[in-house]
C-alpha cells in the first residue's frame, strides 16, 4: 500500500507538471507537441532537473539554473496539487472501491488542474478541453444511470453563471465561467452543484480578502472566478457527504 501511496503521488506530480506544460502551449498558441520546455526569461531549453516535479523547484530553491531568474511558483503548485488529487481519487476508490467514480475523479481532478492553471495563470478557460472532459463525465453519467440529473445540474450551473452574465453584460463573469458552472453541474449532479459553487466563492472571497488585507490587491484587482471554481468543485466532489452529515 506504501508502494501504492508512493507511486499515485509520483503520478500526479508528473500528471499535474505536463498538464501545466500543455496550458503554457496553449496561451503561447504553441503546438503541443514543438520542442522541450524553455526557459521563461532566457528561453533557453530548461535542464532535465528543472522537469522533475516538485523536487526540482526545492533542489533550485525556485530559481532557473540558466539565468538565475525567479521560476514561476505555478509548475510548483500545480505539480503539488496534481499530488494531493491523485492522493485524493486513490483514497475514494480504497473507501468504495467503485470503478465509475475513479474515472469520473480522474477525469475531473484532470480537468480542474488543466483549468486551475489555466484561469489562474492566463485568466482563460480552455474550450477543448471543457468539451472533451464535458462529453466523458456525460459518457459515465450515461454508464452509471445519471444522465438526467447530470444535464439537469449542467443546465443549472449555465443558468447561474448566463443570468449574471447577461445581467452585468459581461463585464463580471466571464463567458468562460459560463462553460465551467456547465460542467461542474455535469461533474456534481445535485446538490453538489449547489455545494461546489458556493465553495468556489467562499474560497475566492476569503482569498480576495487575505489578498486585500496583505496589501497585494485592491478592490479593482481581476480574480480569476474559474480557478476558485475548480476547488470549489473538488471540495464538493471529495468532501460533499463528510460536509452533509456535519451539517445535518
Ligand atoms: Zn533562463
Amino acid at each position: 500500500m506504501t508502494l501504492i501511496f508512493i507511486f499515485t503521488l509520483m503520478l500526479g506530480a508528473a500528471a499535474g507538471s505536463f498538464l501545466h506544460c500543455i496550458v503554457v502551449r496553449e496561451a503561447a498558441n504553441e503546438k503541443w507537441t514543438t520542442g522541450r520546455s524553455e526557459c521563461d526569461h532566457c528561453k533557453k531549453p530548461l535542464a532535465w532537473t528543472s522537469n522533475v516535479p516538485i523536487l526540482g523547484y526545492l533542489l533550485s530553491k525556485g530559481r532557473t539554473s540558466c539565468c538565475n531568474k525567479p521560476l514561476t511558483p505555478w509548475h510548483f503548485i500545480i505539480e503539488i496539487l496534481g499530488s494531493a488529487l491523485f492522493v485524493l481519487v486513490l483514497w475514494q476508490w480504497t473507501l468504495h472501491g467503485d470503478l465509475l467514480l475513479l474515472l469520473q475523479g480522474i477525469v475531473i481532478s484532470i480537468f480542474a488542474i488543466y483549468t486551475l492553471a489555466s484561469d489562474g495563470r492566463f485568466m482563460h478557460v480552455s474550450v477543448p478541453m471543457s468539451l472533451v472532459s464535458g462529453l466523458l463525465l456525460l459518457s459515465l453519467a450515461t454508464v452509471s444511470g445519471t444522465l438526467l440529473p447530470a444535464l439537469g445540474a449542467g443546465l443549472v450551473g449555465v443558468l447561474f453563471f448566463g443570468i449574471q452574465y447577461a445581467l452585468t453584460r459581461g463585464r463580471g463573469i466571464g463567458s468562460g465561467d459560463l462553460i465551467l458552472g456547465g460542467i461542474i453541474g455535469i461533474a456534481l449532479g445535485f446538490p453538489g452543484v449547489v455545494i461546489g459553487i458556493l465553495a468556489g466563492y467562499v474560497i475566492g472571497a476569503t482569498h480576495a480578502l487575505f489578498l486585500i488585507a496583505t496589501n497585494r490587491a485592491t478592490g479593482k484587482t481581476r480574480v480569476p472566478l474559474g480557478a476558485y471554481l475548480m476547488l470549489g468543485m473538488l471540495f464538493a466532489f471529495f468532501f460533499e457527504d463528510n460536509f452533509l452529515s456535519i451539517l445535518f
